[in-house]
């Protein structure tokens, strides 16, 4: 059973999928593991590190030769592939909707795409869960992101040349960015308050010090909402929506966007006019900047001022806390395989709930229900 680790393509992916810790790990569980050269150069990880947790490091067309199991990040393109086992599995993010001439690549190549992102929201995935982890990073770094764009500080100070007063911050989607986001910019001593669709994120919004502020008039999604995720919401909701935010907003001098709603843009939740009520030297931070925004003129890959105000909208924010994004992202693709793993065959054996839910390939064909409806 040989593990692939390849080193990823995609311009400013830092991140890696495979670390010295689940190399030592994927070893002790009976597979031969070979990593390409470089591949964690950008997270911090040198190839010597590698080699001494027992890997083969080699280029590219030396690592897949013969590979079972091919780890990424980022999903390679299959003919980047070519020297893999027939039907080998490949683990990684896909982007299914988004990149569907990559998933045909697959199938057309006779690989085994397996869409980390679409593992089900289950308790016993959790660990394996590249969304909640990269997000929990995500919100985090958002909040530093925000501070070092603002001209001010977070924490209230009191010195001898008198008072600094805390920075107000407003977080928009309780996921789980959100819920870190909250908690980072408490750290730093802000003051904040945040929103969400769904009833259930009140409680979580208190229980980290944070004020609640939700729409009374009209409902939304009762409890956690079906998996956790939010749906779009009624054109009633959405004006209510707007009505709070803008009396809200003014007052904020930040604002952190997380909202997403699998398998649709991300709803717009700030208006220009909204943007232009706010004071100068605000800082907006979207997260959700490539899912189509939150936030009306932010744009993917860039810093933007309207109104005296940042919009911030880098992308792959997880790549730039790549040391433990990589971290985390190798783990959870342990804890998949492992669960997986047949000491016997020594290699996983996925029939079950979790593997139907992410294979998106199989036999020369598109098998995934979500692509196939
Ligand atoms: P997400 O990334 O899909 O969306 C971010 C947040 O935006 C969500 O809280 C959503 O409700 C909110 N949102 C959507 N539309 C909005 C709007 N118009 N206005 C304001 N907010 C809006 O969400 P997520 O981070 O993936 O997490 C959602 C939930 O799923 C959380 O409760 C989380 O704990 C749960 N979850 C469970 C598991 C598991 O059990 N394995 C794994 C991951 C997440």
């Amino acid at each position: 059973m040989k593990i692939a680790i390849v080193k990823e393509q995609a311009a400013g992916e830092r991140r890696v999928a495979g670390t010295p810790e689940t190399v030592k790990k994927f070893i002790a569980l009976g597979a031969q593991v070979a990593v390409e050269a470089g591949a964690g150069v950008a997270a911090s990880i040198g190839d010597d590190a590698y080699a001494a947790a027992g890997a083969q490091v080699a280029d590219r067309a030396a690592v897949v030769s013969g590979a079972d199991i091919v780890l990424g990040v980022q999903a390679p393109a299959a003919d980047t592939l070519a020297g893999a086992k027939p039907g080998a599995l490949v683990a990684a993010s896909f982007n299914p909707f988004g990149e569907r001439a990559r998933v045909d690549g697959y199938a057309a190549a006779g690989l085994e795409a397996l869409a980390m992102e679409f593992m089900p929201r289950i308790t016993r995935a959790q660990s394996m869960d590249i969304l909640s982890s990269q997000s929990n990073l995500s919100g985090y770094k958002a909040v530093l992101d925000a501070a070092a764009e603002y001209d001010r500080a977070f924490p209230m100070m009191m010195t001898a040349a008198g008072t600094v007063s805390a920075a107000r911050v407003f977080v928009m989607g309780v996921g789980v960015a959100g819920l870190q986001a909250i908690a980072t910019a408490r750290r730093l001593g802000a003051q904040v308050s945040a929103t969400d669709v769904r009833s259930a994120t009140k409680e979580q919004i208190e229980s980290l010090g944070a004020k609640a502020i939700f729409v009374e008039n009209v409902k939304g999604i009762e409890g956690e909402g079906s998996g956790g995720y939010a749906t779009e919401m009624s054109d009633e909701y959405k004006a209510a929506q707007a009505e709070l935010v803008s009396a809200h907003i003014a007052k904020q001098d930040i604002v952190i966007t997380t909202a997403l709603i699998p398998g649709r843009p991300a709803p717009r939740l700030i208006s220009d006019a909204q943007i232009a009520s706010m004071k100068p030297g605000s800082v907006i931070v979207d997260l959700a900047v490539e899912a189509g925004g939150n936030v009306e003129g932010a744009v993917a890959g860039e810093v933007v001022e309207k109104h005296g105000v940042k919009i911030v909208g880098h992308r792959n924010v997880p790549s730039r806390v790549a040391a433990d994004t990589s971290a985390l992202f190798s783990r959870n693709l342990y804890n998949f395989l492992s669960a997986f793993w047949d000491k016997e065959k020594n290699a996983p054996i996925l029939d079950e709930e979790i593997g139907i839910a992410i294979r998106l390939t199989q036999g020369g064909k598109v098998v995934n229900e979500r692509l196939l409806g």
